[in-house]
């Protein structure tokens, strides 16, 4: 009975809650339920967003007074123009490019922003949009997966397809895309997802995107190009503000569709010069990327999920999250006789306010060697002016020959003197100073130009102030230019001012890159990296030009170790060093060539018969004299042989010093050397050396010309002219 009357109280409670509450519980879940549905509808409505409703937009949406904007941005350009002249003015006494190219870049972005204010809708419906439709067919007849999509296809799904106008697309345009892109993907069992978006920056035109890959038909990209083309030609000498303005815009609207394709990556991290990106996935190693702000780097890690590269300018400006676009070439610089008389940086922009480089070629940094039957033996003589070099460790064309010191031992000095006596040789040389200070580059500039030789050289300077990325591509960047001329059949001489620092740079890059390091912390492959570079420098057989590249490395040392990492590998990989010697530089022996230490292994085969002949025993001789001396310093009772020994030797060293920028020609050489080894400088005082130098070559230059001369061209030294040669020395030794 009584589970009734709970049940009846049940059921009277039941009604009358409900009674009661129906309604309030119906206002709090009503409006709730109402909303979702509303939001479903609305993302129904977003889903549906990329095919736009309308065909054609209403011409109100667009019709907008630009008049302001146009006066706004002339004014703008010609403040450009006008800073820019004030920077070239000031370039004449320093250097400015940086501010230069900074003002350029920006005078592009303030020229584009016009001709964007430029296009009306009138002009979009008139001209332009007429060729929308072109422009997509010619993109969709291009299309294709890179293997990086195919990769990407591989661990997704879904490869994502964009396509961007600068006003809203007609119906067709959009549906044939989506169906052509559906087609491509089907081949390979992938789907898509195709977005439409509107960007105005773009001007007019269509940009489509597949993956990485972008296809760009746009006035945007047109006046990008264009700007690209403008950026390599002098602007701002004689052109107008108007001038500048005429040309931009009739090139945007004379524009016709031409479909740029390139791939686009994304920024991931940026710090001290290294940019790790993702996308890209088809990029080379050593491939250029530009970023959006306009710098540019090189790809040097490849990895499977992110690509690392170096940035050659700021990296300040490089945001994380922002367009890295793929340039689409090794980086490489310009090449040809314009070159000559230049001081450029590593990437090849002239640097010394002569203006514009009216280069027409370019060739890769990286290059393969010439292989070994595109070489032929070293035979043909590069003289470097120097006694102590050309008599003891001659170097021939297309030798590498190390030179290795202390600091401050007066190797930069040797090479400066070796480049202003290639004049009327033609050589062309090539100096690269890594890691130098400006001040030195500019007084070494003065100093070749003031002895005539700038003419056939080219100055690569990357202070030390420069990326670690700069200092690493200089040498190759020389090295390339000097290929150019070694293929055009032409002897070249590049000097490396040193690989040391190109070294130490490469040790931050690799450091950075998170590479592994070795010895001194050195990354493992750093031998390669100087092999590959010196190996470079050869001598063409005949068939190829018989053109070569001699090559000066050089490496500083620390307290004359030259058993140190590096230095014991350049030593390896070049054909003999010179080694100067700090004790001998600080004595005054200068050039302070050691000669116990320096060799050249392949070099005398290509000296002069004469010089060969006369120079046989001056090692012996000298390392003999350095010996003695030394073990003299203890002795005082020295018999008359020993005293001879010494006293010639002192001679001998004394006639191998040569003060700065005074080549000697290689036939007065010997007969300098002949003269002292034969005893007819024998009564003459060490200190009266130089002054016997002199007149000795002033005698035979002004009457024995003739002998001089045979000396130089005789094929072989015998004994005829060893005996005119002999006669010639005692009619001299006789007036002293
Ligand atoms: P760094 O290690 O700083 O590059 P370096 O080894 O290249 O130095 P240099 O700069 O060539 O040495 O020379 C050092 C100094 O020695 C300079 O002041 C130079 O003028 C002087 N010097 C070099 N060679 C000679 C020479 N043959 N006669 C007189 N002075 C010389
Ligand atoms: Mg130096």
């Amino acid at each position: 009975m009584e589970i009734q009357y709970v049940i009846i109280n049940f059921l009277i409670l039941v009604t009358v809650l409900v009674l009661v509450g129906r309604k309030t519980v119906k206002r709090i879940f009503g409006g709730r339920y109402e909303k979702i549905i509303e939001d479903l509808d609305k993302a129904e409505e977003i889903e549906k967003m990329p095919m736009p409703e309308t065909e054609e937009p209403s011409a109100e949406a667009f019709a907008v007074d630009c008049s302001e904007e146009i006066a706004k941005a002339e004014g703008l350009v010609a403040e450009k123009v006008a800073s820019i002249e004030a920077f070239r003015e000031r370039e004449k006494s320093e250097i400015h490019r940086a501010m230069i190219e900074a003002a350029r870049k920006e005078l592009f972005s303030v020229m584009k922003e016009h001709v964007v204010n430029l296009f009306s809708y009138e002009k979009y419906l008139n001209e332009v949009k007429a060729l929308d439709r072109q422009i997509i067919d010619r993109i969709l007849g291009m299309i294709t997966l890179t293997p990086g999509d195919m990769a990407y296809l591989k661990h997704h799904d879904v490869l994502y397809v964009t396509l961007t106008s600068a006003y809203p697309l007609p119906k067709d345009i959009v549906e044939s895309v989506d169906k052509a892109t559906t087609e491509l993907l089907d081949t390979v069992n992938g789907k898509t997802s195709l977005w439409v978006l509107e960007d105005k920056e773009l001007i007019g035109g269509l940009r489509l995107r597949i993956g990485d890959t972008v296809y760009d038909g746009t006035i945007a990209e047109e006046l990008y190009q264009f700007g690209k083309t403008l950026s390599r030609e002098p602007i701002m000498h004689d052109d107008t503000v108007g001038h500048l303005i005429q040309e931009f815009t009739e090139r945007a609207e004379s524009f016709k569709p031409q479909i740029h394709k390139y791939q686009l990556g994304r920024v991931m991290t940026v710090s001290d010069g290294i940019c790790w990106m993702d996308g890209l996935a088809d990029i080379m190693y050593g491939e250029v990327v530009e970023f959006e702000c306009g710098e540019r780097g090189m790809v040097l890690d490849i990895q499977q999920n992110r690509i690392g590269c170096v940035i050659f300018g700021e990296f300040e400006h490089i945001e994380s999250g922002s367009r890295v676009r793929r340039v689409g070439r090794i980086a490489s610089v310009p090449v040809g006789e314009c070159l000559l008389g230049r001081v450029v940086d590593a990437l090849g922009n002239p640097i010394d306010a002569m203006g514009y480089l009216p280069y027409k070629e370019t060739r890769p940094i990286e290059n393969k060697a010439p292989g070994i039957l595109d070489r032929a033996p070293v035979n043909s003589p590069l003289h470097t002016g120097i006694k102590a070099i050309d008599a003891l460790v001659p170097i021939g064309k297309g030798q590498r020959e190390l030179i290795i010191g202390d600091r401050q031992t007066g190797k930069t000095a040797v090479i400066i003197d070796t480049i202003i006596n290639q004049k009327d040789k033609d050589t062309i040389c090539i100096y690269v100073a890594i890691g130098q200070k400006d001040t030195l580059v500019a007084e070494i500039k003065e100093k070749l130009a003031s002895n005539g030789a700038m003419d056939y050289t080219t100055i690569i300077a990357v202070p030390a102030s420069a990326s670690a990325a700069l200092q690493y591509i200089a040498p190759f960047s020389g090295t390339a230019m000097a290929e150019y001329f070694m293929y055009e059949g032409k002897d070249v001489l590049i000097i490396y001012d040193d690989l040391s620092k190109h070294a130490v740079a490469y040790r931050e890059l690799s450091l950075l890159l998170h590479r592994p390091s070795g010895r001194e912390a050195y990354p493992g492959d750093i031998f390669y990296l100087h092999s590959r570079l010196l190996e470079r420098a050869a001598h063409l057989s005949d068939e190829l030009g018989g053109g070569s590249i001699t090559a000066l490395p050089i490496i500083e040392t620390q307290a004359g170790d030259i058993s140190a990492y590096i230095p014991t590998n350049v030593i390896s990989i070049t054909d003999g060093q010179i080694f100067l010697d700090a004790e001998l530089f600080n004595e005054g022996q200068r050039p302070a060539v050691n000669v116990g230490l320096s060799v050249s292994r392949v070099g005398g085969a290509a000296q002069t018969p004469s010089m060969k002949k006369v120079s046989s025993s001056l090692r012996t001789r000298l390392a003999q004299y350095r010996e003695l001396a030394e073990f003299m310093q203890f002795g005082s009772d020295i018999d008359d042989e020993t005293k001879k020994t010494l006293a010639s030797g002192r001679l001998l060293t004394e006639a191998l010093r040569q003060p700065r920028y005074a080549p000697v020609e290689d036939n007065m050489q010997t007969i300098l050397i002949f003269a002292v080894s034969e005893g007819y400088a024998d009564g003459i005082s060490p200190e009266d050396m130089e002054r016997f130098e002199k007149d000795l070559y002033k005698y035979f230059r002004e009457e024995k010309a003739e002998l001089a001369l045979k000396i130089k061209t005789a094929k072989k030294f015998d004994d005829e002219l060893k005996a005119s040669l002999k006669k010639a020395l005692s009619e001299f030794a006789e007036r002293l």
